[in-house]
């Protein structure tokens, strides 16, 4: 736990929105409390959770993350041209797809990896050693099959914490740029697609409401890669933008009743729900600060998977992108048996 971490600071720019009467359109992560936020969640969720020995590994990377933040300095970023240039293609900036990646993510990786020996269980000490000496060749193709969804070729061992490392350094970027062009106007702002992350163009882990202000319950987006979290209208499907056939489901309506009204009564009130679209067929969980100031989007939606089980059931698809977990397996990176270091 870090002393303060529960400490929110207003961005400049939220400050301005707020002073206007308006909703900022981005909710910024902060350099100091971003990662241990998350790790606090995480410990929370950890006891007594039937995941909770995954939920305090991610927890362990969480801190390592953070460290990582705050030292990681001097990558490049988009010059004030380019940053035009996407504004003016309706393009995010940092496209986690296409972005050049500097090789000091590397770095950020061996040294999550070396933290994370310390305390990890002895299933996953291949899998770290494996990361630490890998070569430039084998992460830079995790990374594309990480950034771009094309699974194949992907070490599902070592993804969290190659994930991890790329999490750290593109956070960094867009903290970076903000630094580096204050004074000068939003760098990042509303692009073509609002439903992925203005700054990278990574798809959301899962929905945040927050009430500041005036502005009760306001819905933000929250991105996977970078954790810059964009602000969209309730009521609304973030994967097609229906907003007909919408539905909200949560574990405790559907654990204590048969009785749908009380169920949607009580589905309504829970801090982690998923949100449904008849439309599309997709959902999308959504947690609430309101109903618990610690909710951490990527933390939350670890520790309710039996949640996107119960949706599932009902045929529909999750959207949410959550780099901890891929292809829903509640493992901590251990001896994989098809894990090669190649
Ligand atoms: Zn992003
Ligand atoms: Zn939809």
């Amino acid at each position: 736990m870090v002393a303060g971490a529960t400490v929110r600071v207003m961005s400049p720019e939220e400050i301005s929105a707020r002073a206007a009467g308006e909703t900022a359109f981005l909710h910024w992560p902060e350099r100091a409390t971003f990662f241990a936020e998350r790790e606090m969640r995480l410990r929370q969720l950890s006891r007594g959770h039937a995941m909770g020995d995954f939920l305090a590994f991610t927890a362990d990377l969480a801190h390592a993350q953070q460290a990582q933040l705050q030292a990681l300095q001097g990558v490049p970023i988009p010059d004030g041209r380019a940053i035009d240039e996407a504004a003016r293609r309706g393009l995010p900036p940092l496209p986690a797809s296409d972005w050049p990646r500097d090789p000091a993510w590397h770095r950020v990786l061996r040294a999550l990896a070396s933290d994370l020996q310390a305390h990890a269980p002895a299933g996953a000490s291949p899998t770290l050693q494996r990361l630490a000496n890998a070569d430039e060749v084998f992460l830079e193709r995790q990374a594309d099959a990480l950034l771009t969804g094309v699974m194949a070729g992907l070490d599902l061992a070592s993804a969290p914490i190659v994930a991890g490392a790329l999490q750290v350094y593109w956070t960094h970027m867009v903290l970076a740029v903000r630094e580096h062009h204050q004074g000068q106007g939003q760098p990042f702002g509303r692009i073509d697609d609002e439903t992925v992350c203005p700054c990278c163009g990574s798809r959301p882990t899962a929905s945040i409401t927050r009430t500041s202000g005036d502005s009760l319950g306001q819905r933000y987006l929250h991105c996977s890669l970078c954790g810059m979290q964009w602000h969209m209208v309730r009521i609304k499907c973030p994967h097609c933008l229906g907003t007909k056939s919408l539905s909200y489901h949560s574990l405790d309506a559907a654990e204590q009743s048969n009785d749908a009204e009380a169920s949607a009564a009580r589905a309504a009130l829970a801090t982690v729900q998923a949100e449904a679209c008849d439309d599309c067929g997709h959902y999308l969980k959504m947690v609430h600060t309101d109903r618990d100031p610690f909710v951490e989007p990527v933390a939350d939606d670890l520790a309710s998977l039996t949640l996107d089980l119960l949706v599932s059931e009902t045929g529909k698809q999750r959207t949410g992108v959550n780099l901890m977990l891929l292809f829903g397996e509640p493992e901590p990176p251990d001896a994989s048996p098809h894990a090669g270091g190649d």
